[in-house]
């Protein structure tokens, strides 16, 4: 049986990427070691992190003047470094509200004494659709912005306009849909969901931002750039994953196509939604993401039901988040058009019998 992985992350690798780890398992490059086992000081890890940032700064056109770093601790603890890097001048950061991880970034940067201030949320539409929001001063170290909303659903296609830093939290929607790097002082995203495997964040920041006062060395992220990511031992497998990854995006012709493939992918699943008579994807239109569906029946044991039948077909992990119920399906990169019409026609059949 054909599996399709809906999870929010980990999530679905490609296959050909999942190939050529097998191939390269036990004897990577002919070293007669696996890539597992060879030291982050050997020329052959150096070619493989100088690939994978010459590549990412390819497909997200990256000025030279913004250093890529591959940090460990996930985007949790980025939460934190941003604030310790970057609120060095007012102590104080602006956040657009637009769910779960927004409010979550707020409340690590109150913990270490930064001020945060909501200025702007779509809290009272439930998270349903993207908030407003404009300013035409400076009084903020940064505005922090979660451009795609994993459990809520919603992604940002148009920034926001400000005269602050903007900081992209882009960890569901990271080399999925085209943004300008340009636009943010800061972006940042766990590799789990469109960039491999678990263990690695990447953050991409504007140098005349960082290196303001000194900080731990593991957060400090001029020293982090300074010694290329290999302060300490980096996570080896990860960024290798993450650097297969990024050929793989290379050859299906980049952001922009992958972006293209992208919208097909989850305008199959959102027309099809939009004119069941049993499911319903409640977020306004224009705020949807293409990474991640939410979608619901109304009825908590048809959900449970339509879920265990799911999985019994292959189609996995369409559970929904435990704050919003229902089911969600994500549609990373890496997911093939087959799985969403697998999804589909699944749906349709389960509403056949069911209405
Ligand atoms: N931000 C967003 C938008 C996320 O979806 C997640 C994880 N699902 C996180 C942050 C937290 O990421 P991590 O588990 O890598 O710390």
């Amino acid at each position: 049986m054909t599996v399709y992985n809906f999870s929010a992350g980990p999530a679905m690798l490609p296959k050909p990427v999942l190939a050529q780890i097998k191939e390269d398992i036990p004897s990577f490059q002919n070293s007669g070691m696996s890539v597992m086992e060879i030291s982050h000081r050997s020329d052959l890890f150096d070619n493989v992190i100088a690939d994978a940032k010459n590549d990412l700064r390819e497909l997200m056109n990256i000025p030279d003047n913004y250093k890529i770093l591959f940090l460990q601790g996930g985007a949790t603890l980025q939460f934190t470094a941003l604030p310790m890097n970057l609120a060095t001048q007012y102590n104080h950061i602006g956040l657009i509200d637009t769910g779960h991880w927004s409010t979550r970034a707020g409340e690590e940067a109150e913990k270490i004494g930064t001020e945060v201030t909501t200025v702007a949320t779509s809290k009272n539409n439930d998270y349903h659709q993207l908030p407003e929001y404009t300013d035409d001063d400076n009084r903020y170290d940064y505005i922090h912005l979660t451009t795609n909303n994993t459990i809520e659903g919603t992604a940002f296609s148009k920034l926001p306009k400000t005269k602050n830093v903007l900081v992209g939290d882009m960890s569901s929607n990271f080399l999925a849909q085209q943004y300008n790097v340009e636009d943010f002082g800061a972006i940042y995203a766990g590799a789990q969901k469109n960039l491999g495997i678990a263990g690695l964040t990447v953050v991409i920041v504007r140098e005349d931002l960082i290196g303001k006062k000194p900080l731990p060395s593991m957060l400090d992220y001029q020293l982090l750039a300074n010694k290329n990511s290999m302060l300490n031992t980096p996570p080896v497998f990860a960024i290798y994953a993450a650097g297969l990854t990024l050929k793989w995006l290379k050859d299906i012709g980049g952001i922009a196509e992958m972006e293209k493939i992208n919208r097909q992918k989850s305008n199959q699943l959102y027309q099809f939604l939009d004119q069941s008579k049993m499911f319903n994807n409640l977020i306004k239109p224009a705020d949807r993401s293409l990474t991640n569906i939410p979608f619901v029946t109304g009825n908590k044991e048809l959900d449970q039901e339509l879920i265990a039948q799911a999985s019994d077909r292959g189609l996995v992990n369409i559970k929904g988040h435990r704050l919003v119920g229902g089911m969600r399906a994500s549609l990373y990169n890496a997911m093939p058009m087959e799985g969403v019409v697998a999804l589909t026609d699944f749906l349709e059949e389960f509403e056949a019998k069911h209405l």
